[in-house]
Parts: structure tokens; C-alpha cells; sequence
């Protein structure tokens, strides 16, 4: 892939048809000398829809200014991704900050030849912006149910869940046990840094409702991450915990990260493309940099059912 198409289909994921992106692309390489990011931030954020789509344009731009990462995505992201996997365990729809409809996500996952798709919609994102209240997502299972009748894509009722400054969930257990898979992020180090991100990561990793850390070193820094690393395997191999490889263009040095010192552990893991668009679902592209990488026994989307195996794991340690 040229840089031009990876400009192209990067504007296509977050906010411009394919029409816009070209010509925005022309002018773009024709008449400006700055970086992606100088350029989205000077002339195109404002046109983005939402302040969901404006982020990730910027930072999917500032992966794009990113030499090194820039071309680890053009060597994968239009090669299709490996025939073992069968889903993507992280997206994001129109229920909370995604862009389209649950049905619009589930249709291209039909179109990418998947078993099943995980919708997994932020909660409360507590700072105030309220993604999904516990009500909205009690209705979003039923709407799920719904949905599933007109589909033989199996559609698993997922969240991602933020965890609160205490450590604690930010749904009530009650709420929380109704998920099929329950994705635990970070999101906010509550202004204290390293150290408490890494006290929330290992209540995550501790917490029996959690099957999926999302994005495991967000807002957590490499070295903290290594001087902790052979507790943090430990734990979650102990608790069966399952660790994501995070496959959003701004997230590939984590993602690298992460199997480079854990792709060889006992440790469970899952792609998700934390999509917040239909067309960022083909980012499932990028897992191609690692799927070798990894025992492909050890990637839970290459299961049929990984529910089932999220299951079996916590019936073996008897959680
Ligand atoms: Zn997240
Ligand atoms: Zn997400």
C-alpha cells in the first residue's frame, strides 16, 4: 500500500467518504508541506460529525506522521487477515460513541466472513460523559436479541467497561453479569500516573467479572509495565485472565510491546479493533504483524465459541 492510499483509508475510517478522501488526499500532497496531523488539525476536525470521530482521526494521523509506524500498517492493513480468525471482540456502535448502528457493525462483520462480532459499548466513561447507563444497556440486550433473529452471525452481548478510581467497576455487579464478555479498561489514571494505573490493572486482572483487559498498557508506561511483568503474567495467568492486542493504528508500539515480552507466556490473548466505524472493522488487518507470532491456541479469536473457553478457564480455576 502507498502512503496516499493509507491517507486515503484513514480518512475514510473516521470521517470522509471515499469521494472527499481522494480529493482531500490530492490537495493534501499536492499543496502541503506539514505533517497528517498539523493538516487534520488545521482544516479538517471540524467537519468530523462527532468529538468521537474528530479523536480518532487525529490520532490515527499521528500514527500516520509516525514513520516506523506508519509503514508497519502499510505492509499489512489491505492484506487479509488469517483465515483462523473467526470474529472481532472489541467494537464499538452507535449506543454509545460509535458511528454506526449495531446492524450496520454486524453486516460487515458478514461481509469480513465472520463467525461472530462482540459489541462491546463503553459504560459510563466516568467523567461525566455518560456513554451507556446501566438501563440503556439492559435495552441494548434486548435490542441485541432482536437483532440476532435475522442473522446467523452469532452477535455476543459484550461491554467495556471502565474501571472506577477505587478499583471497582463503574456498572453494579448485577448489571455487569448480564454481559456475555465483559471487556475491563483503563481509561483515566485519575490524575496519579504510573502507579495507580498499574494498582488498576492488577484489580482488573483480579476482579471475577472481567474476561478481557482492553488495551492492557493504557496509560501505563513501558518501564513500569516491565518491572511489573512477571507479577502482571502471573496474575493473569492465574485468574485465566485474557489480555487484548489493541489492533488501533495508534496503539501498535503497545500491541508490539505486549507480544514481544508476554507472546510467549501461557497467557491468553484477543484482537479487537476497538472500531468506533464500520470501515475500521478491516483494521482486523493489522493482527497480521503478530498472528505468528503467538500460539494460535492461545488467541482466543481463533475459537469457534470463545465463550465456551472463557468459561471452561474459569471452571478450571475454580473462580
Ligand atoms: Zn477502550
Ligand atoms: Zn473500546
Amino acid at each position: 500500500m502507498s502512503d496516499i492510499d493509507l491517507f486515503i483509508l484513514f480518512l475514510e475510517m473516521s470521517c470522509f467518504s471515499k469521494d472527499e478522501a481522494r480529493t482531500i488526499s490530492y490537495y493534501f500532497f499536492n499543496n502541503y508541506s506539514k505533517s497528517m496531523s498539523e493538516f487534520v488539525r488545521e482544516h479538517l476536525l471540524s467537519k468530523c460529525k462527532t468529538d468521537s470521530l474528530s479523536a480518532t482521526l487525529l490520532k490515527f494521523s499521528k500514527a500516520y506522521d509516525d514513520l516506523n509506524i506508519r509503514n508497519k500498517i502499510k505492509s499489512v492493513v489491505d492484506v487479509n487477515h488469517h483465515e483462523l480468525i473467526k470474529g472481532d471482540l472489541h467494537i464499538h456502535t452507535n449506543w454509545s460513541d460509535g458511528n454506526n448502528s449495531i446492524e450496520e457493525m454486524v453486516e460487515k462483520a458478514n461481509q469480513l466472513g465472520y463467525k461472530y462480532i462482540s459489541i462491546t459499548d463503553h459504560s459510563l466513561v466516568n467523567k461525566g460523559r455518560i456513554e451507556m447507563n446501566p438501563q440503556k444497556f439492559l435495552m441494548q440486550l434486548e435490542k441485541i436479541s432482536e437483532i440476532q433473529r435475522f442473522y446467523e452471525i452469532r452477535i455476543i452481548k459484550g461491554i467495556e467497561v471502565d474501571v472506577n478510581e477505587n478499583g471497582s467497576l463503574d456498572y453494579p455487579n448485577e448489571v455487569i453479569k448480564m454481559a456475555d464478555l465483559v471487556i475491563g479498561s483503563i481509561h483515566f489514571d485519575y490524575g496519579k500516573g504510573d502507579i495507580k494505573s498499574l494498582e488498576l490493572l492488577n484489580q482488573l486482572l483480579n476482579n471475577e467479572y472481567v474476561d478481557i483487559i482492553g488495551h492492557p498498557l493504557n496509560k501505563i508506561g513501558q518501564k513500569s509495565f516491565l518491572k511489573n511483568l512477571d507479577k502482571i503474567i502471573s496474575v493473569a495467568e492465574k485468574n485465566a485472565k485474557v489480555l487484548e492486542i489493541n489492533l488501533s493504528p495508534d496503539r501498535i508500539i503497545e500491541s508490539e510491546f505486549l507480544v514481544k515480552y508476554l507472546g510467549s507466556s501461557n497467557i491468553m490473548f484477543s484482537f479487537g479493533t476497538d472500531s468506533h466505524t464500520r470501515k475500521q472493522m478491516e483494521l482486523i488487518n493489522i493482527s497480521n504483524l503478530w498472528i505468528d507470532k503467538i500460539n494460535k491456541e492461545s488467541i482466543l479469536n481463533t475459537y469457534e465459541d470463545p465463550l465456551k473457553l472463557i468459561k471452561k478457564k474459569m471452571d478450571k480455576n475454580s473462580r
